[in-house]
Formats: structure tokens, sequence, C-alpha cells
């Protein structure tokens, strides 16, 4: 501000000296050569006189003694006499323009510059009676000259003048920015300023109230799209166009193990190095939409990754990180379940068809035809159980809607069972136990059948002869209690977290033999999950099992 204060005083000051110099000069320098030209008119008057007057005019010139120039001149143009120089050797005068107008009209005047252009000659030219013409003139500064004269006072002048710029240049300055520095932006209007800053404070009023109602918009919208991402279960990362992450969920974090805040501004390789989704964003940032799976500290995810355009150009991507470990898991599950039930139907099915083709062939003899008979029979038996249980199976994992529970009678059902099992546990001399009290817990009732059916088969299969089966139904506050314990050949510790998995058995040919399918607990597992209900096992070998089901108290 004070630069160009001061820039501008020393523009205006330096062109007025300069001007006022010039004018002066220029004023000065005609009222003087109109004095010098009245001079040389009066000089030119009283040297004609006194030559008409002289007896020897020429002498009379000669013995003149003067500070100007003195030339007399012939009528034909011819120097008869010059006080200032060799007039004998001087060229014709007659086109000099003082000399023309001065034959023609009596006087003539003219002004010529010297050769160094700082003088300048004023002559003046006067006819005589006698035809000749007598010039006087005088030589002085020029006007460019007479400016040279004066420079150094110009110069002098043009130095104060500067100096004096600066410090008036400083002094308006201080003036005029001292109370804008103390003006309360906070509060434009009530400043008490200068009336010239009246316009700007208001306004600056103005925009200030145009800001803050953008800010809180800017910040409402914000907090809504934070509260949003914060409470998305997916992982969302917002990109700008050089890959540098602008924004972060809490559940993006978390997928790379980082803090939310913390990679902010940085590049997304900070976060994740993996050039599958480094390649995938490229690929956004260039316009194409796209989505992959990917595998990370044991959870699969699918990634999708937009760009984000604005007024047509890309200004970022955006990634959103789903977990599909679930779907992941239960796909891997089916594909698993497929291929054992494949292997599964198979095994019985090779033997009935081997069975049958040495029965076809005639290759049996009559005597075993009857035992092959027999083995059909009991591996169609298995395939059927199979099958069954497969369905079971399938239904349970495809139905998610089993309608009302109805209240089931345990004790009752359990008594069902046992007579069921009857005949089985006399065959191997087992003695089947029930204790507890009548209790309902809510239910399927086909279900619950299904679920003790097989554990108690279970503990049939697996009792050698002269054991004992114990179930014991207990009510307590928080629900019902069943326990089904054996004393049968047990199951080592490293197979209890597996003997729910389907098609998972402790000794396959045992469990063959007996008519197993390894599907019994894996549809006990579903069916307590399905009642929300606890299970447990206890078991080792030689000793026996128990398996705990606890079932929440019944809705009344
Ligand atoms: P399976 O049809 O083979 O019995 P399950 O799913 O019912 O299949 O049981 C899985 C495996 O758990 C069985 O093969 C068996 O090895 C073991 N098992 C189940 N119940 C008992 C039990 N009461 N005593 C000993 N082992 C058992």
């Amino acid at each position: 501000m004070g630069k160009r204060i001061f820039r501008n005083v020393v523009f205006t000051a330096i062109l007025t000296v300069l001007l006022t110099a010039a004018l002066i000069v220029l004023a000065m320098y005609d009222a003087h050569e109109d004095s010098v030209r009245q001079e040389l008119m009066q000089e030119a008057g009283y040297i004609i006189e006194a030559m008409e007057i002289s007896p020897d005019p020429n002498e009379y010139l000669k013995s003149l003694s003067t500070n100007n120039r003195i030339t007399l001149v012939a009528g034909d143009g011819t120097v008869i006499f010059d006080n200032a120089a060799d007039f004998a050797g001087m060229e014709n005068h007659a086109l000099r323009p003082e000399i023309v107008k001065a034959l023609i009209e009596g006087q003539g005047e003219s002004t010529r510059p010297s050769d160094t252009m700082a003088l300048t000659t004023l002559y003046y030219a006067e006819r005589m009676d006698n035809g000749q013409v007598l010039r006087i003139a005088n030589t002085r500064l020029s006007v460019a000259g007479a400016f040279v004269g004066v420079l150094p006072l110009i110069i002098g002048m043009l130095l104060g003048v500067v100096l004096l710029s600066l410090l008036i240049a400083k002094r308006a300055a201080r003036r005029i920015v001292a109370p804008i520095n103390m003006l309360n932006l906070d509060a434009p209007l009530e400043n008490d300023a200068y009336d010239e800053l009246a316009p700007l404070l208001s306004r600056m009023e103005k925009q200030h109230g145009e800001i803050r109602e953008h800010v809180k918009a800017l910040e409402t919208a914000r907090s809504e799209l934070s509260a949003i991402m914060d409470n998305m279960r997916e992982g969302m990362i917002l990109l700008d166009a050089k890959e540098h992450i602008l924004s972060m969920n809490q559940s993006a974090a978390d997928i790379f193990d980082v803090a939310a805040s913390s990679h902010i501004g940085e590049n997304l390789l900070s976060i994740s190095r993996d050039a599958k989704i480094y390649d995938l964003v490229q690929q956004a940032l260039k316009g194409d939409a796209g989505n992959l799976t990917t595998q990370h500290n044991d959870c699969h995810y699918q990634i999708f990754v937009s760009p984000v355009m604005c007024n047509a150009q890309i200004r970022g991507a955006v990634l959103l990180i789903l977990d599909v470990t679930q779907r992941f898991k239960a796909e891997e599950s089916r594909r698993e379940f497929t291929a054992n039930v494949s292997h599964e139907l198979k095994t019985p099915l090779t033997a009935i068809s081997g069975f049958a083709e040495i029965i076809r062939d005639g290759i049996a003899r009559p005597e075993d035809i009857q035992h092959f008979a027999g083995m059909i029979l009991k591996e169609s038996a298995r395939l059927i159980t199979l099958v069954n249980d497969i369905l079971e199976l399938s239904q349970l994992d495809e139905k998610h809607d089993f309608g009302q529970m109805e209240s089931v009678d345990l004790r009752s059902l359990l008594q069902g069972l046992m007579d069921d099992f009857a005949l089985a546990a006399k065959q191997k001399n087992l003695i089947i136990t029930l204790l507890g009290e009548k209790v309902h817990v809510s239910g399927y009732p086909v279900m619950l059948r299904e679920m003790f059916f097989n554990l108690i088969d279970n503990a049939v299969k697996y009792t050698p002869e002269g054991g004992s089966i114990t179930m014991h139904i207990q009510a307590h506050g928080d629900g019902v209690c069943f326990v089904i314990s054996d004393t049968g050949i047990g199951i080592a510790q490293e197979h209890h977290a597996h003997v729910f998995e389907r098609f998972y058995r402790v000794d396959k040919s045992h469990s063959r033999q007996t008519g197993g399918t390894g599907l019994g607990l894996a549809i006990v597992k579903h069916i307590a999950l399905i009642h929300h209900a606890g299970l447990s096992l206890e078991s080792s070998p030689g000793k026996g099992t128990a398996i705990t089901i606890e079932f929440m108290k019944e809705s009344a």
C-alpha cells in the first residue's frame, strides 16, 4: 500500500515539476526573445542613422563596439561587411530569409539554430535608403539549451520531491491502513472506520452471513454422511484422483486393521498392497466400475470400486467392501456336502449292483444267493436311511419358517421313543432308563422326535452289550435340561469338535456296520439350533458319552 501511494505521489510530483519547469523556461525564453528582438531593432535603427550621416560608413561600422554580429549586405546579396567573420570569402546572402524579406518589405527577421542545437541566432535585417541591407544578429542559448542550463536545479528539485513524496506516502499509508488493521472482521458493522470503508464492511457482513449458512449446511451434510458411513456394516473408502484416501469408515478401518483417521490423505497403498484392488482402482479412475473377491485375515470380501464423477470429470473412486465370509463358507460347505453325498451314495449302490451282477451271471453258488440278497437288502436299507437323512438335512437347511412352535411334553415323547427302541435294547441286553418329571418345552414335535431318536439310536449303536443308557429331564429356573448318557465306547477328545459335522464318523467301518450315515448328530445340531437350545458333549473312550441339550424356558 505504502509503495503504491509513494509511486503515485512521486509520479505526480515529478510530472508537475517537469511541466512547471518546462512552462517557466518557455515563458521566460519567449519574454527574453522579445526583448532581444526590440534591442536588435533599436540597435539597427541607431546604426543605420549613424551610417547615413557618417562620411565613411564602412569605417564607422569597423569602429563599432557591440556584442551583436553586424553584417552589411549589398542589394544583390554580396556581403560588404561582417564584424565577426572574414566577409571577403562569404557566400551570397541573397537567399537568406531575413535578407529576402528586408529587400522586399524593408524589414525582415528569422531565427536559425546553430550547429550544436544548444544555441540559436535571431537575425534582424533592415533595408537602407541606398538599397543595402544592414543585418544584426544575436546568438544565445536555444530552448533546449536553456532547459539544460536549469537541469541541475530541476534535478535538485526532483530529489527533494522524491524525498517529500516518500514521507507523504508513508504517512498517508499509515493513516489509511491503521483503521483497517484495527477492524473487527468478525463483526464488520460494529467498526467505527472512515466512511469510504462502509460499503466494504457491509459487503463483508453480508458475506459472513452467507459463509455461516454454507458452513452450517456443509457441516450438517458432513455429519449426516459420516453417521451413515460409520453405521454401515460395509466398509467404505473414498479416494481422490491420485488414490489418496479422503475418507474411510470404521468398518473399512477394521477390515484393514488400521485406525480410521490415521491414514486420511495417504495413498491407498498405505492400507492395502493388494495388486488386484489397486488395478481395480486404476480402472475406476479411468471410468470403469468393477468388483472382485479377495481374502484377508481368514475373511472373504467382495470389493466394488466405482468412479466418482463431478461435472463429467472423474474426481476419484469409491470402494465398497462387503464381508462375504458367511456366504463363501456356506457355498464351500454346500460343495463339500454335495461331494460327500455323491460319495456316500456310491458306496451302497456299488455294493448292490455288485451282488446283483453276481446273482444275474450265475456266478454265486445257490446256497450263497440268500446271503447276497440279504446284503442287497441291507445296503438298500442303508441307502434309504441315507437318502432320508439327506432329505431331512436339506429341508432343515432350506426351510426358514417352520410355523408356530407347540408345547411338547418331553417325558411322553421320550417314553414313546423308549418303546420303539425296546426290541433293539433287548437284543443287546441294554438297560434304558428315563428319569425326571413331566415337563413341557416349546418346539416342533416332529423335529424333536427326530432329534431324540438320533441320540437314542447312537447310544444304542455305540454301547456294547450289557451296558446302560440313562435319559434325564430336569426343569430349572431358566429352562429344561435334557441329558442322555451311555456306558458305550466313548469318543476321544480330538473328535469332540467334529462329530456334529456332516458325514463325520470316528470309526468309519464301525459306523457303517451299525448302519450309520454320519448325518445323525449333524441333524441333532441343526434341530437344537432351530429350537435355540444349547448342545454339549462329554465323552471319554471306554467310559461312555453324555450329550446335554439345554432348552430355553417355554414362552407363555
Ligand atoms: P453315525 O450315523 O455314523 O452314527 P452320527 O452323526 O450320528 O453318525 O455320529 C457321528 C459319529 O459320532 C459316529 O460315527 C460315532 O463315531 C460318534 N458317536 C455318536 N454318538 C456316539 C455315542 N453315543 N457313543 C460313541 N460314539 C458316538
